[in-house]
C-alpha cells in the first residue's frame, strides 16, 4: 500500500502541511504527484478536494497504529501540478510565509478553484469539461503581410470582387468570421477559395491573443547591442542585469535575446510592470514575431485564461507576456523571463500569496535550467548590489541610440518662488518653458504625484483637519463631484462651511493635486489642451490607451498625471518634462523613498526628447539641495547608488538584510495591540528556546502602524530586520502554528519585504 500526502484546499495556519491517507491498490495506478484528490476530513469525514505533493510507502509498523484514512478518489485523471510548479510553492510557503494552498490557487484561473464547485462531484474534471467556445479568425498569410495593398490585390483575379473586398479588409489586421459578415454580404464561399491559394489563415481566435499585423523588420544592432547580446549568450550566469539608460536600446535587446531563446525551443516570459501602461511595449513584442503571444494578467476572464493555460500547457504557444501574474503560468519549457522595469513595486504582490516577482522568477529559472534579464535605466539597489557583488551578470548601455543626449534639468527652488512673490505652483521657468513649447507646436509632460483638487481642507480658526471618519488620514476635496473623498477607503462626505470642531466658518482648503492643476494650466494657457491621467480619469478600461493615442496624435499639448506619466512611453514630440514637487514622494516615510523618488524623475526626465530634438526637464522643489534630485538632475545612477547603498549598510536595510512586516488588525484598537503583543512575546519564547537571545535586537517593538486605523480597521505591526534569515523564517514558521497564534483574532499578514513599511 502506499501512502499519499495531501496538501487540502483550505487555507489556514492549521492546514497548512500535507495530511497522510492511504491509497487503496485498485486506485494506486491512478494518484500521482500533483494530481487533486477528494478526501475525508475531520470527525465528520467531509469530502474536501487537495493537491497530492508525494507519494510514499506505508509501513505498518511507523503507524503506531493510527488508523490512516483513505483517498476518496480523482478530481482530473492527471496531474494539474507539474513538478516545478509544486516545488515553486513549496518555496513560497518558506520564504513568503505564503499559504501553500494560496500558491496553487494562484496557479487556477477562479473557475478552476474547486473550492466555488458546491458539489464534489468527483468526476468532475475541470479542465476537459470547460466549454470553450472558439471563433475563427482569418489574417493574410505571413509572407504577404509586407506587400502593398495594390501587389496584395493582384494576388486574385480582377473579377473576384468578393475576395478583394476581404482582402482590403484583413489588410488592416485579423478579423473574426463574424466581423467579415458584418461589412462582406455572404463571404463564406471567397474565404473558401482564398484558403485554398494559401492566401489566408485560418485560426481559433483568441480575443486576447495578439496576432501579428505586420512583422516589423528588425534593425541592425548597434556595435553595443551586439557587445552586449554576445555577452549575454556566452554567459553561464543564470540572472543578468541589463542597465541601460531610457532610449539606450533594451527593449531591442531583450527582443534579439527572446528571438534566440525561442529558436532554442524555449518559451518566454516577458513580464511588464502593468499592462495597461505599456501598450507600446507589448505592440512591439508581437510585431515582431510570427506567432501567436498570450498576454495575461489578472483582469481578463477565466475563460481566456483557462484558453491560454491549456495552450502554454501543450506548448502551442511560446510567447507570454504578462503583468507579475504571468509568472504562475503552466511553463513546460521555460527558456528566458525577460523583467522588464524590474525597479518597479508592482512586481511585489500585495495580496495573498504576497511573493515578490523577481525571486520567484529566478527560482522558476532554477528548476527549468532557464535565463532571467532584469532590465532598468534605475536598477533597483537591491539587484544593482548584486550584479556588483557578482550575483548576477552586469550588462551595460550607457548611451542612448544614435547618441541622442539626454535631457538638460534644472533645478527650481521653490522657496525663491514664495520669496519673490509667486505662491502659484508653477515657479516661472516652469511656466515660460510650457509657453514656449505651446508656441512651437511641441508637447509636454507634467508629474504631480497627488491626485484630486484639494489635498486637505483645515480650519484657520483651530487647526482642525477634516479627516475620514473611518481612516485616520486628511481627506481630499475633488472638485469634479464636489465631494470630500477618502484615499484609503473610497469614503466620501459633503463639504461643509463651518469647522465641525469650533464652528468657525475659516475653512481653508489647501494643497494641489492633479484635478486642481488641470483646471489652472487651462486658465494660464486658454489656448493649450490638457489631458489629465490619474486614477480618476482612468476608471474606464480603455481610457489610457486612449488618452495616450491622443497625445500620440498630437492632439494634445500638455500631458498632466500622476506616477503613470512616468512608465515608458515614447513620444518623439514630448521635448519638456515638469516635476510639479519633488518632495512629495521624497518625504514618504519609508526607507526606500530615495530610492523610490530617483526612479520616478529618471523615469520620467527619461520621456523628455527621445525624437530628434532635446529635452529640457525642470524639477521644482523646497529641498533643492537634495542629493536624490541633484544626482537625477545629472542622470548619475552610480553616483546616486553610492550613495545609497552606504546609508542601507549603515542602517543594516535590504539588500543588507530581510524585513519580516507582521500585521495584525481588527475592529478593537485593544485587542489588536493585544494579539500583536502575543506575537512579539512568542518571537522572544522562541529566541530563547534556540539559545538565540541575541536576537531579540532584530525585532522591532509592537508598535501602531503610520495611520493607526483604516477603513474602521485598527493596525497594529512587529517589524523583524535581520540578517539571519534561516533563524526566523523557522521562528516566524513556529509561531504561526502555535497554540497561542490560534487564539489570536485579529486578521494577521506576515509580508516578506513589503512595499512600504
Ligand atoms: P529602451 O528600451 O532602452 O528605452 P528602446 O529599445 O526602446 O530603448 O530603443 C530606443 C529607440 O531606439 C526606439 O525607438 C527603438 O526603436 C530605437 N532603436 C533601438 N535599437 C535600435 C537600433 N539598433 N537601430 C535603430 N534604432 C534602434
Ligand atoms: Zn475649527
Ligand atoms: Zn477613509
Amino acid at each position: 500500500m502506499k501512502i499519499a500526502k495531501v496538501y487540502i484546499n483550505q487555507t489556514n495556519f492549521s492546514m497548512d502541511r500535507p495530511f497522510d491517507y492511504l491509497i487503496d491498490r485498485e486506485m494506486e495506478s491512478l494518484i500521482a504527484v500533483g494530481q487533486r484528490v477528494m478526501v475525508p476530513f475531520g470527525y465528520g469525514n467531509k469530502p474536501l478536494d487537495g493537491v497530492v505533493v508525494d507519494i510514499i510507502d506505508f509501513n505498518a509498523g511507523e503507524s503506531n497504529g493510527y488508523k490512516l484514512k483513505k483517498v476518496l478518489g480523482v478530481v482530473e485523471n492527471y496531474p494539474v501540478m507539474s513538478c516545478e510548479q509544486l516545488k515553486a510553492c513549496e518555496w513560497l510557503q518558506s520564504n513568503y510565509h505564503a499559504f501553500f494552498m494560496d500558491n496553487v490557487n494562484a496557479y487556477f484561473p477562479g473557475t478552476l478553484n474547486i473550492k466555488t464547485k458546491k458539489d464534489s462531484d468527483l468526476k468532475t474534471r475541470f479542465y476537459l469539461d470547460f466549454k470553450i467556445k472558439e471563433t475563427i479568425q482569418y489574417s493574410l498569410a505571413c509572407e504577404y503581410r509586407d506587400l502593398s495593398l495594390d501587389q496584395v490585390l493582384e494576388l486574385t483575379p480582377k473579377n473576384a470582387i468578393k475576395q478583394a473586398e476581404i482582402l482590403k479588409y484583413l489588410y488592416t489586421g485579423p478579423k473574426t468570421r463574424e466581423e467579415l459578415k458584418e461589412v462582406i454580404i455572404n463571404p463564406n464561399q471567397a474565404i473558401k477559395s482564398l484558403l485554398t491559394k494559401g492566401i489566408l489563415l485560418e485560426a481559433a481566435n483568441k480575443e486576447s491573443y495578439v496576432h501579428p499585423k505586420k512583422l516589423i523588420k528588425k534593425p541592425d544592432l548597434t556595435p553595443d547591442q551586439k557587445n552586449i547580446l554576445s555577452e549575454f549568450s556566452n554567459s553561464v550566469d543564470r540572472v543578468s542585469l541589463l542597465h541601460g539608460v531610457t532610449g539606450s536600446g533594451k527593449t531591442e535587446i531583450y527582443l534579439n535575446m527572446m528571438e534566440e531563446a525561442l529558436e532554442q525551443g524555449g518559451t518566454c516570459l516577458y513580464l511588464v510592470p502593468e499592462i495597461s501602461l505599456t501598450p507600446q511595449t507589448i505592440n512591439r513584442i508581437t510585431e515582431r514575431f510570427d506567432q501567436k503571444a498570450a498576454v495575461i494578467h489578472s483582469r481578463i476572464s477565466d475563460k481566456d485564461k483557462v484558453r491560454q493555460y491549456l495552450e502554454i500547457d501543450k506548448k502551442e504557444i511560446k510567447i507570454i507576456i504578462g503583468a507579475r501574474s504571468a509568472v504562475f503560468s503552466p511553463f513546460r519549457d521555460l527558456g528566458l523571463i525577460i523583467i522588464d522595469e524590474e525597479h518597479e513595486n508592482t512586481y511585489k504582490s500585495q495580496n495573498r500569496p504576497r511573493y515578490d516577482t523577481i525571486p520567484l522568477a529566478c527560482k522558476l529559472a532554477e528548476f527549468f535550467n532557464a535565463k532571467v534579464v532584469l532590465g532598468s535605466a534605475t536598477p533597483s539597489m537591491v539587484s544593482y548590489y548584486k550584479a556588483s557583488i557578482g550575483a548576477y551578470r552586469l550588462l551595460e548601455l550607457p548611451n542612448r541610440i544614435n547618441c541622442m543626449e539626454m535631457p538638460r534639468t534644472e533645478i527650481v527652488d521653490m522657496r525663491e518662488e514664495i520669496k519673490d512673490g509667486n505662491r502659484s505652483f508653477l515657479s516661472k521657468a516652469l511656466y515660460s518653458r510650457i509657453k514656449d513649447r505651446l508656441d512651437k507646436g511641441e508637447q509636454t509632460i507634467l508629474f504631480l504625484n497627488k491626485r484630486g483638487y484639494y489635498s486637505f481642507v483645515f480650519c484657520r480658526s483651530c487647526g482642525y483637519v477634516i479627516k475620514c471618519k473611518k481612516c485616520d488620514v486628511a481627506m481630499t476635496y475633488h472638485g469634479k463631484t464636489n465631494k470630500m473623498i477618502c484615499h484609503y477607503c473610497n469614503h466620501t462626505r459633503s463639504v461643509e462651511d463651518t469647522c465641525p470642531e469650533c464652528k468657525s466658518n475659516k475653512i481653508k482648503y489647501s494643497g494641489s493635486g492633479t484635478e486642481r492643476v488641470q483646471a489652472l494650466l487651462e486658465k494660464y494657457f486658454p489656448a493649450a489642451r490638457v489631458l489629465r491621467m490619474d486614477t480618476d480619469t482612468m476608471k474606464k478600461k480603455d481610457s489610457v490607451q486612449k488618452t495616450l493615442e491622443l497625445f500620440a496624435d498630437k492632439k494634445a499639448d500638455i500631458l498632466l498625471g500622476t506616477q503613470m506619466v512616468t512608465k515608458g512611453f515614447d513620444f518623439e514630440n514630448v521635448t519638456l518634462v515638469g516635476v510639479l514637487l519633488a518632495d512629495l514622494t521624497l518625504n514618504f516615510p519609508d526607507y526606500r523613498s530615495s530610492e523610490r523618488t530617483f526612479q520616478l524623475l529618471t523615469q520620467v526626465a527619461g520621456r523628455a526628447g527621445r525624437g530628434t530634438k532635446r529635452g529640457e526637464v525642470v524639477i521644482q522643489t523646497y529641498d533643492p539641495g537634495n542629493y536624490v534630485i541633484n544626482h537625477a538632475k545629472c542622470h548619475d545612477y552610480k553616483g546616486f547608488y553610492d550613495k545609497e547603498i552606504s546609508f542601507r549598510k549603515t542602517h543594516e536595510y535590504p539588500p543588507f538584510s530581510r524585513l519580516f512586516y507582521v500585521g495584525f488588525a481588527g475592529d478593537d484598537m485593544k485587542s489588536v495591540k493585544k494579539d500583536c503583543e502575543s506575537y512579539h512575546r512568542q518571537i522572544k519564547v522562541e529566541l530563547e528556546k534556540r539559545n538565540q537571545n541575541i536576537l531579540i535586537k532584530d525585532v522591532y517593538p509592537p508598535s501602531p502602524s503610520g495611520i493607526i486605523r483604516i477603513n474602521n480597521r485598527y493596525r497594529y505591526y512587529i517589524l523583524i530586520k535581520t540578517s539571519r534569515i534561516k533563524e526566523f523564517n523557522d521562528i516566524i514558521r513556529a509561531v504561526n502554528f502555535s497554540d497561542e497564534t490560534k487564539k489570536i483574532k485579529s486578521t494577521m499578514i506576515v509580508d516578506v519585504n513589503p512595499n512600504a513599511v
